[in-house]
């Protein structure tokens, strides 16, 4: 068969749609990690092997692609995944947005569509950390929600046909199967919750399954669980299991990996076992069939094993997983808890089981009182209080001062240069100081709790935090992430909970360095109910 007639007449393959269809099934997934070089060359090659094998090994399901991970400069996962179509071997495309802007990624969406690549992983994606001749520059034009937005509308045929050039044009829609990630690993209610609120911004937005970060806390899997069903979040989960090993533990202690945490406590026992005679491999299998055993027991669809696994140890691990008896989760997801020192809970924990309760975290509840959020108020940032003042009268679209502000800028349009000007600078006079204005021209202030996204946020984050955090810090900048700033400034004001409740934000490139005053009034930016996230809704 020619390439181009394996594309026309893929293989009959099961795919991940279908593998959820059957609702008894557990999914298994592993992760293959590109590789930089030449598909067909070492160390790819190793990568092609593993997958091949894997393809021809019945156990497993679907095998996941990673995009540029780490941060690093990789082959394309269609290259693989091709070949892996070829022989009717299902995959999970990971598409991020840390190296495209968004023309570059729906120009690859079509490629992926083309393709018959349907079950994509949208990613915001990995800090870029190298690159030919020095670091590359990150793009993150959009996020993994913004991401979701655009696979979206091309799953519902975008863009509209061009009627203009006269003949009957077909409407093009791809039919791609998205899926989006959450971190529940998180130790601060002020990061933690956010992820939660995203993830159910990524389902709004037509993420249709989901795969969790990496992590080693039974308590928060079950707890996500809980948290799903109490929102109504009804999509299928998938738990991510990493092959842990000793250095493996250090490095993710050191945040190796932004996002995935491993507490001292497990870096020791995981240390402690490295230097028993078989260096711990027969204790790593065991561990990750009992976190497989245990995802089985909370009712997640399916786990993602990652960390470069061999096809023995595969096997072994499945092995071992299904020597297991029924009930023998339970006492593994007692033990296989390993949060990190104040780690907060939504749930309270369940005596019996070791779990989550149904009962929410009675401390949190409380800080939610009125009481609680009058303290917090008090000492509230004069930075958003301003901010948030002066948007209530101005520049809200039902503000007393609405209509002044319109008739300012709709009279200083007509104004010399040099008065628009003097306009201009006296803006920034007042956000550079106060916020570290960029001059994005599309302000995103009143969506972050008057946090600036341009100057505060390494991947420019608009529509939610990244997954990146450790213990509320940013993975590339040294202060806390704006995200769980923004949430400790609207919990004092009781709007936390609905921070991320709106249509996807776009940035508007083509803004830059006008006047973002301007712009809302006159409604050219992301605010305005005739921009395209808007309309979409
Ligand atoms: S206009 Fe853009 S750069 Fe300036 S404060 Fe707003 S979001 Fe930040």
């Amino acid at each position: 068969m020619t390439f181009v007639e394996s594309i026309n007449s893929p293989p009959e393959r099961t795919t991940l749609r279908d593998l959820f269809r059957d609702t008894g099934r557990f999914i298994f997934a592993v992760e293959i990690e590109t590789t930089r070089g030449l598909a067909m060359e070492e160390p790819a090659s190793r990568m092609a092997r593993l997958a091949n094998d894997l393809a021809d090994f019945p156990d497993v399901d679907v095998l996941g692609l990673t995009d540029n991970p780490g941060g690093n400069p990789s082959n394309r996962p269609e290259a693989l995944g091709l070949q892996l179509h070829e022989r009717g071997q299902e995959v999970i495309v990971n598409v991020s947005c840390k190296d495209y802007n968004r023309n570059g990624i729906e120009s690859r969406l079509w490629a992926l569509g083309s393709y018959g690549f349907d079950a994509l992983l949208a990613l915001t994606g990995d800090y870029p950390t190298a690159g030919y001749a020095g670091q590359a520059k990150p793009v993150f034009d959009i996020d993994s929600v913004g991401l979701l937005e655009i696979i979206r509308r091309l799953n519902e045929g975008y863009p509209p046909p061009d009627r203009s050039v006269g003949a009957r044009m077909p409407t093009m829609r791809t039919s791609f199967f998205p899926g989006a990630t959450v971190s529940p690993f998180k130790v601060q209610e002020s990061e933690y919750l956010p992820q939660l609120f995203k993830l159910e911004y990524k389902i709004r937005t037509g993420a249709q399954w989901a795969i969790t970060q990496i992590g080693y806390d039974s308590r928060k899997l079950d707890e996500l669980q809980r948290y799903m069903a109490l929102k109504q979040m009804n999509i299928p989960l998938i738990g991510s299991v990493y092959l842990l090993s000793a250095p493996a533990a250090r490095f993710f202690h050191r945040w190796g990996i932004p996002g995935i945490n491993a507490s001292a406590e497990l870096v020791e026992l995981a240390n402690k076992q490295a230097s028993s005679e078989d260096h711990g491999t027969a204790f790593f299998h065991e561990f990750a069939a009992k976190q497989i055993a245990i995802l089985k027991g909370l009712g997640y669809r399916g786990v993602y094993l990652s960390g470069r696994p061999s096809l023995s140890r595969i096997e072994t691990i499945i092995n071992i997983e299904k020597s297991f008896g029924e009930d023998d989760w339970k006492d593994f997801a007692r033990e296989l808890q390993y949060p990190l020192p104040e780690e907060f809970y939504y749930f309270e924990q369940d005596p019996d089981t070791g779990l989550a309760s149904s009962q929410i975290n009675r401390e949190y509840l409380a800080s939610k009182s009125g009481f609680a959020r009058t303290r917090k108020r008090l000492i509230q940032s004069p930075a958003f209080t301003i901010g948030k003042l002066t948007h209530d009268v101005f520049f809200d679209a039902k503000a007393p001062g609405r209509k002044l502000g319109e008739l300012v800028y709709k009279g200083l349009e007509k104004s010399p240069r040099p008065v628009q000007r003097i306009a201009h600078f006296a803006e920034q006079a007042s956000k550079v100081p106060v916020y570290g204005c960029q001059d994005c021209g599309d302000c995103s202030l009143p969506d972050i709790a008057y946090l600036c996204p341009e100057s505060q946020c390494a991947k420019n984050q608009r529509n939610g935090p990244c997954g990146g955090t450790k213990d509320v810090q940013c993975e590339v900048l040294d202060k806390d992430c704006i995200w769980s700033r923004a949430y400790d400034r609207l919990k004092a004001i009781g709007q936390e909970e609905h921070m991320l409740d709106r249509p996807v934000i776009f940035k508007n490139g083509a803004l830059q360095g006008t006047s973002a005053w301007g712009n809302t009034f006159r409604e050219r930016d992301h605010h305005s109910a005739n921009s395209e996230g808007q309309k979409s809704r």
